[in-house]
């Protein structure tokens, strides 16, 4: 007697292989075995009061030999396992692979599912097996579905009116709109000019003045009411006035302030603090969870939930106890509250399966893995301690002139007690000096400080994920797709960490929002992925909601097809001559492998050099050439130096002289 358990990946594989007994014997289908085809739109419509949508399935060429090994094992095993990733994909993945192993086994199926690697999950999981969750496949199937016919039937369309070759997708679209919305509101903004001016204080001791410290105050009030200074002739004047003033403390307010740690790790939370902690993409930072997953060190990385077994909150609670001290450990165990609306998906939080596990003990030869534990591992600790305290002073300061009353403000924070801090170097203290009210003040120096009021700030991959969750846009598995897929199509690039709507990205936008307003609408595009959360929930056809969808959609199609008029995508100009013919303007092209630089004249004149985007207002540290932005063969980006080869200067970091 053998039994077979089938998974999706050889990691999970090697896993589970480690503590299974010897009669089990565990394959991999090495991810998706059976998909739609993609040189057509594979998918049957058939068109009545409501339509009917019948995918038609392949198997994947590249899978032959995997299949043939699937098929075979599974006729030599008395009892098969599916035990596929526990979400929608990975249900996918086993309704295909029972498809595929055929009706004779059915009686001998089971799915089984769990949310960590480890030897008492897996054991639980076999002691109780279920069966496939359909409700959960149709929700992925009607993803699949519906991306596959918004992006194969709108891609002839922009074929026709903008460019071959572009793509449009459901989602993919939405959130390049986001990014030229808000390239459009920088683009709008009125930077207003406003100026800031700070006192250097001390208190008024009378002879020896050494030891005393100064500290910082911000003019913030003009006889009682809120300051604003607009320019500089009257940041002067006020300047004038307090150089002359009489400054004594008016009142010091201390107050207590309890900072308590944040929720454990989600799939969108951890890409945000992977973007701006080590600076991972959010796939990569994906890719590197789904080791530490398949190794049996984290639960597992998609996931939308703040939950947190209660076996691992006793075993958090007891590694506080005796590595932190009483101090450390609340009263009770913290409870996050979870937004997830798939009961059947309710998984966990990001957690280690082991929280005495610390880093440096996973013995990883990929530092990439450590790091990312560690911030995991970290997070998780922190979110059952106690609060930090922090003790809050404010130091109110009044400056008498001969004609106003000046307020000055003086703010800072030290730490009482660290709480969950403890686990985080950084903690951004203010040091105030003691003072009391009716002190008198010496004014060191002043200083004022012209100020302009910025712009919204363009997204990183940090805060899009965040306005993506925030609209409830996207889903823990799609959020490090959709981010990767708008920059491959060149919609969007990244300049110094941030994005940018590329010309293409803009024009192709503009298109859509103006004939598809409904179909790439945040409101409606959200309410897709509710509908799709129903199916899961089993509390709607996932057939009645393509058609509901499909209908209007197509109607819209062909509408479109007939009136929108042909577009042009701007070229950016750069200003000089053509060198070739000197009768063209050079212009900035996207090419496929991004921008070039281009005659405007072709395709009469064909010339055509690298595009190199200098950087203003610093020089090369080593011979004092131009500072250029390049791309490393992985595609990062880095800087060089102009007069390379000549010059060999580069680095990863923004000089700043
Ligand atoms: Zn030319
Ligand atoms: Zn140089």
């Amino acid at each position: 007697m053998k039994s077979l358990i089938i998974v999706e990946s050889p990691t999970k594989c090697k896993t589970l292989g480690n503590f299974l007994p010897k009669d089990y014997q565990v394959v991999s289908t090495m991810g998706h075995i059976r998909d739609l085809p993609i040189k057509s739109l594979g998918i049957k419509i058939e068109k009545g009061k409501t339509f009917d949508f019948l995918p038609e399935y392949i198997l994947l060429e590249k899978k032959k030999e995997v299949i043939k090994k699937l098929k075979q094992e599974a006729k030599k095993a008395t009892k098969i396992f599916l035990a596929t990733d526990a979400d929608r994909e990975g249900e996918a993945i086993a309704w295909h692979t029972a498809f595929l192993i055929g009706k004779e086994k059915k009686k001998n199926l089971a799915r089984i599912s769990f949310h960590e690697i480890t030897k008492k999950a897996i054991e639980k999981a076999l002691a109780e097996p279920g069966e496939i969750n359909l409700q959960l496949v149709e929700a992925q199937q009607a993803r699949r579905i519906l991306d596959r016919l918004v992006g194969y039937k709108l891609s002839p369309l922009l074929w026709r009116k903008i460019r071959r070759g572009l793509s449009a997708g459901r989602v993919q679209s939405v959130t390049v709109r986001l990014i030229v919305e808000r390239e459009k509101e920088i683009e709008k903004f009125i930077p207003e000019e406003y100026w800031e001016i700070w006192a250097d204080l001390r208190r008024h001791v009378g002879g020896l003045k050494e030891g005393v410290p100064a500290f910082l105050a911000k003019l913030n009030k003009l006889n009682g009411k809120t300051l604003k200074i607009e320019n500089q002739t009257q940041a002067k004047e006020i300047v004038e006035e307090l150089q002359k003033a009489n400054y004594e403390v008016a009142s010091v307010e201390e107050k207590e302030i309890s900072q308590s740690p944040v929720p454990p790790f989600t799939t969108s939370t951890l890409q945000q603090r992977a973007v701006s902690r080590l600076g991972f993409s959010s796939k990569r930072t994906m890719r590197i969870a789904q080791g530490l997953y398949e190794k049996g060190l984290i639960t597992y990385h998609r996931t939308d939930s703040f939950n947190l077994a209660s076996e691992a909150i006793t075993q958090i609670r007891d590694y506080i106890q005796k590595n932190y001290g009483p101090d450390f450990l609340p009263e009770n165990p913290h409870f996050y509250k979870t937004k997830s609306k798939v009961a059947q998906e309710a998984h966990e939080a990001i957690r280690p399966t082991d929280i005495s596990r610390q880093a440096t003990a996973i013995k990883s030869e990929n530092k990439d893995e450590e790091r990312l534990y560690q911030l995991i591992w970290q997070r998780t600790l922190a979110c059952q301690m106690t609060a930090a305290i922090w003790d809050q002073t404010r130091i109110n300061v009044q400056a008498a002139s001969v004609k106003n009353i000046y307020s000055l403000l003086a703010e800072g924070k030290v730490i009482k007690f660290a709480g969950w801090l403890t686990l985080y170097e950084k903690r951004n203290e203010e040091v105030l000096p003691k003072v009391k009210a009716g002190d008198d003040l010496d004014l060191l120096k002043i200083k004022d400080e012209q100020k302009f009021t910025q712009p919204p700030a363009r997204y990183t991959e940090a805060t899009l994920i965040k306005a993506l969750e925030e609209r409830g846009i996207g889903r823990p598995s799609t959020y490090a797709p959709i981010v990767s897929t708008i920059q491959d199509r060149q919609y969007v690039e990244k300049f110094e960490g941030k994005f940018k709507p590329t010309s293409l990205g803009t024009t192709v936008n503009d298109f859509l929002v103006e004939y598809f307003p409904d179909v790439f609408d945040y409101q409606f595009t959200a309410k897709m992925e509710d509908e799709l959360d129903d199916i899961a929930n089993g509390q709607r056809q996932w057939k009645i909601v393509l058609n509901d969808f499909y209908q209007p959609f197509e109607k819209k199609l062909s509408a479109v097809g007939k009136v929108a008029e042909r577009v042009a995508v701007p070229t950016e100009v750069t200003g000089e001559k053509c060198p070739k013919c000197q009768k063209g303007q050079l212009v900035i092209r996207l090419g496929r492998f991004g921008k070039f630089i281009s005659c405007s004249r072709f395709p009469e004149c064909d010339y055509s050099a690298p595009f190199v985007q200098k950087l203003e207002g610093v020089k090369c540290p080593d011979c004092g050439g131009e500072v250029v932005i390049k791309k490393s063969k992985k595609g990062s980006q880095f800087y060089g130096c102009s007069n390379y080869p000549k010059c060999h200067w580069a680095s990863w970091r923004k000089p700043t002289n």
